[in-house]
């Protein structure tokens, strides 16, 4: 790769008043720093990191104009002038680096996490809590206003512009669609009464901020939800958007109750970007692609086709601050790559947490998690090369440490190394390929095919051993566990074992649920036109919102997920954006789903349970453990109490706890211990 790898994505952007250094954008993503004041100072290092590593234009989390707007109570707005000072630390930190910054202006509307939610009617949104109440006329003039004071304080605040948020559901689209808008005055009804609100707010804001400050309009081009827009809408909307005076039209994609997923893993990459391709047609100003972009191939591809002409991306820069700078040096190889996970970051967000990133957990952290170059470099031995292993062996190493990381099996990457078998779970092999190529780059010494004894760990005279050796299956107590029907889901998604057309899987957590995909997907990964057929999207708009009906296959097998627990979800280990979706992809293959399962034996015949109190017998060719898993954690030396005895020795990961294995805590231990070492 030379440092001319990626040309197109790196070409500047006239946009009349301003150049854009780049066609890469940090997409706006709510980080929970924008809530508090004195949280300004670490949203400013991040958005500064970011654009140290080369992207030319950051867009800050949704910021918003009242009280009304409020994503949440006390979110982060801008509305009276006290408030641009710690606003200006973030443009100032940005500016230092060379970058430019908008900041979204984000109104809630029926959204909002609060009693005092307003709406262009009073419909409840079926994932909200509260329900709205039908904004008055003098309420959507005064709402105009805000809007205007709000882009003339972001301007005296230093932005270098604002993007005004009009997809996902918020306000402005429960506006411009009748799912949301009843009104029978000039607010509702035609398109141009339902578009009147955002084209007046772009006209106001423009008249408050003047004609050298850019204004990015992100426009809902596929709502994905009954009731939402048709093409020849959108079309319109986006003209007159574009007449009123925007310099970007963004694209979003699918309101946050849409039953369909538009950013997980499963989503092919790039999935969406025809659509913006069909509204650049029409349009003069650029426009921009969203969702599923993640590498800088797809990035340049869809530039250099004509298709966009900026990306936006969001979470592949909270994975790696210096994905610009590091495709612009051809050596995308080291890029961290974002798998679209959404467990560190909108995860966290939608529980009111700070974001962070499973991959990165130093991102909005870069004040706290700091890796500093050591004075008194250690001996230290890392066993075992799953996630945990090869963040502490690598940040370790990275801060001038002599680190060996063992490892028992052929290859590292620990439990990634079954999950990246999983279709829909392909991205997740692009984290090993990053861990490899940083074992090299921090020179870790790396053993594989090497399961350490104790011994050899005490002989070596190590100054530091961190045990990060993992877990293993927990295989529960049944009658007939023995049986050759029964394999572990190592065996299938690792060792490719041969399993048979009727398949009972025994634990419905993540990986129950990632074993179930894995038997009854049929391509990894999924060809898009065949996503959309399963989802039911028509990229084309023909209908109202995008819809049409799916077309899905029969089944390659017939499959039955169990647990024991009643009331419980099923696939409750995933997260709380991805959760669903999880559901939704086994309810079209037909899976079934059984809760409140006793397992009495397992025979010939196949397996036999009991469900409130009947007896039943599934008669399967497999059974498939998915029942958790337990440490492995022989070579800590332990007292009578169980407390570690010995001071060298660390504990870090699924060997430290299995109950909650997850990769966003074995990574984020690995990397606190690897920074203190
Ligand atoms: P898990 O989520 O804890 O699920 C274990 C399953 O096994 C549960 O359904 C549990 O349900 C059942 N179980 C537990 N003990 C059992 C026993 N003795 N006999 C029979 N069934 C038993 O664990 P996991 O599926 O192994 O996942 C491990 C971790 O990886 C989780 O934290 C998960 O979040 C994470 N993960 C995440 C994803 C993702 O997509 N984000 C994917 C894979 C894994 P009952 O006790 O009700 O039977
Ligand atoms: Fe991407 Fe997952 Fe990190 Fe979010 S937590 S930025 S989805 S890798």
């Amino acid at each position: 790769m030379t440092a001319s790898a990626f040309p197109n994505m790196l070409k500047p952007l006239d946009l009349g008043f301003t150049q854009l250094k780049n066609r890469v954008v940090m997409g706006s993503m709510h980080t929970g720093l924008e809530d508090r004041f004195f949280n300004y100072g670490k949203l400013a290092a991040y958005f500064a990191e970011r654009a140290r590593g080369g992207t030319g234009l950051v867009i800050t989390g949704g910021i918003s104009p009242n009280r009304r707007g409020w994503l949440l109570p006390l979110a982060g707005s801008l509305n009276h002038y006290p408030d641009v000072v710690n606003h200006r630390r973030v443009t100032s930190a940005v500016h230092a680096e060379g970058g430019k910054i908008l900041m979204q202006i984000l109104h809630a509307g029926r959204y909002g996490y609060h009693p005092f939610i307003v709406s262009a009617s009073d419909r409840k949104s079926p994932i909200a809590m509260f329900k709205p109440r039908a904004m008055k006329e003098s309420e959507i003039l005064s709402t105009i206003r805000d809007f205007g004071r709000c882009a003339r304080l972001a301007k005296l605040a230093g932005y270098d512009g604002v993007e005004i948020m009009g997809s996902e559901g918020y306000l402005l689209n429960q506006f411009i669609c009748n799912r949301t808008n009843n009104r029978t005055d000039k607010w509702g009804g035609s398109v141009e009464n339902r578009m009147r609100l955002p084209v007046e707010i772009v006209k106001q804001v423009r008249k408050a901020a003047g004609q050298d400050f850019i204004i990015c309009y992100r426009l809902s081009l596929l709502d994905l939800v009954e009731g939402g827009n048709s093409w020849q809408e959108i079309v319109t909307i986006a003209k007159a958007l574009e007449a009123a005076g925007i310099n970007i039209l963004n694209t979003g994609i699918g309101w946050h109750e849409a039953r369909i997923p538009t950013i997980v893993t499963s989503v092919p990459r790039a999935a969406f970007r025809q659509v913006t391709a069909n509204i650049k047609k029409e349009l003069k100003i650029p426009v921009m692609a969203s969702n599923r972009i993640n590498t800088p191939e797809v990035c340049e591809d869809i530039i250099a086709s004509g298709d966009a002409d900026l990306i936006s991306m969001a979470r592949p820069l909270l994975a790696d601050s210096e994905f610009v700078n590091k495709a612009a040096a051809g050596k995308p190889e080291e890029i961290n790559t974002c798998i679209a996970c959404n467990q560190g970051c909108l995860d966290m967000t939608f529980s009111g947490k700070r974001s962070t990133c499973l991959v990165n957990p130093r991102a909005c952290y870069e004040t706290e998690l700091v890796y500093v170059k050591t004075s008194q470099p250690k001996k230290i031995a890392v066993v075992g090369g799953g996630m945990a292993g090869l963040t502490c062996a690598t940040v370790a190493a990275e801060r001038g440490h002599d680190v060996t990381l063992f490892e028992a099996s052929d290859d590292v990457g620990g439990q990634f190394t079954m999950a990246m078998n999983v279709p829909g779970k392909e991205e997740f092999q692009e984290t090993i390929r990053y861990y490899r190529h940083l074992l090299k780059k921090t020179g870790v010494k790396v053993q594989l095919n090497k399961a350490v004894s104790e011994a050899e760990l005490r002989n070596a005279g190590f100054d530091e051993v961190i045990v990060a050796t993992g877990v293993k299956p927990r295989v529960p107590k049944i009658p007939g566990i023995d049986h050759p029907k029964v394999l572990s889901y190592p065996d299938v998604l690792k060792h490719g074992r041969k399993v048979g057309h009727r398949v009972a899987v025994i634990g419905a957590g993540g990986i129950g649920i990632d074993v179930s995909e894995f038997l009854l997907a049929e391509h990894s990964p999924q060809p898009v036109d065949h996503w959309m057929d399963e989802w039911g999207v028509d990229i084309n708009s023909a209908d109202p919102g995008g819809l049409r009906a799916p077309k899905r296959e029969q089944p390659l097998r017939q499959v039955y997920l169990l647990q024991r627990s009643a009331g419980k979800k099923m696939g409750q280990g995933p997260g709380k954006t991805t959760g669903w979706v999880h559901r939704l992809a086994l309810q079209h293959h037909q899976v079934k789903m059984l809760g409140g399962v006793e397992y009495v034996k397992i025979d010939d015949l196949g397996l036999h349970i009991r469900v409130d109190g009947q007896d039943q017998i599934l008669d399967v060719d497999n059974i498939i453990l998915c029942a958790g898993q337990e440490s492995v954690r022989e070579l800590l030396p332990v007292d009578s109490e169980g407390k570690i005895s010995d001071k060298r020795y660390h504990v870090i990961g699924g060997a430290k706890l299995a109950g909650e294995l997850d990769a966003k805590r074995a990574i984020k231990e690995g990397a606190e211990l690897g920074a203190r070492l």
